[in-house]
């Protein structure tokens, strides 16, 4: 994806689909909020970043200051949140507590997430089943 390429939806009226609310996604959704996007997270496991979770008791090999998306900032700072110690290298949980919850808990965010939902395939509307596997072998 090429952010500077994108501005605004294109009128179609569907959000923009982001699969999985790790720390990417959930940062791919806030730069799609700010131009202008919908976004509509899903999530296959039962809690915001699953994945982190599954590995939470461990830390991380990058301070906090690493792990933090620009966007996802901006769109917390507005609601008072602040980043913790720029140095500490958090657990994957204290990354999901002090970070990914509370972001997937923006009013801008939280109505945009389902959980419990797995992605099973993914195909561009304007092309066959076929196209799709073909592409997919190249
Ligand atoms: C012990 C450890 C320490 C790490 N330390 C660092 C670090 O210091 N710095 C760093 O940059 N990176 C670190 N990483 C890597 C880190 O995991 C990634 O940087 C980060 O989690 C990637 O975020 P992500 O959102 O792309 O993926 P993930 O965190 O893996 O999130 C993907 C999400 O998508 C969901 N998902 C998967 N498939 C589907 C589907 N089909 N449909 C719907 N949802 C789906 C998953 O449940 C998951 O919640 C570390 C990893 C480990 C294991």
């Amino acid at each position: 994806m090429y952010p500077e390429a994108i501005h605004s939806n294109d009128g179609d009226g569907l959000p923009v689909a982001v699969i999985g609310s790790g720390p990417v996604g959930l940062a791919a959704a806030c730069h799609l909020l700010e131009r202008e996007f919908t976004p509509l997270v899903v999530e296959a496991g039962d809690a915001v970043a699953a994945g982190v979770a599954s590995w939470g008791h461990v830390r991380v090999f990058s301070p906090w200051r690493y792990n933090v998306d620009a966007a996802a900032t901006r769109l917390l700072e507005g609601e008072g949140w602040s980043l913790p110690t720029p140095e500490d290298y958090p657990t994957g949980e204290e990354l999901r507590r002090d970070y990914l919850i509370p972001l997937a808990e923006t009013e801008a965010l939280k109505d945009k997430i389902r959980l419990s939902a797995r992605v099973i395939s993914v195909r561009c509307a304007d092309r066959g089943v076929e196209d799709d596997c073909e592409r997919n072998r190249k």
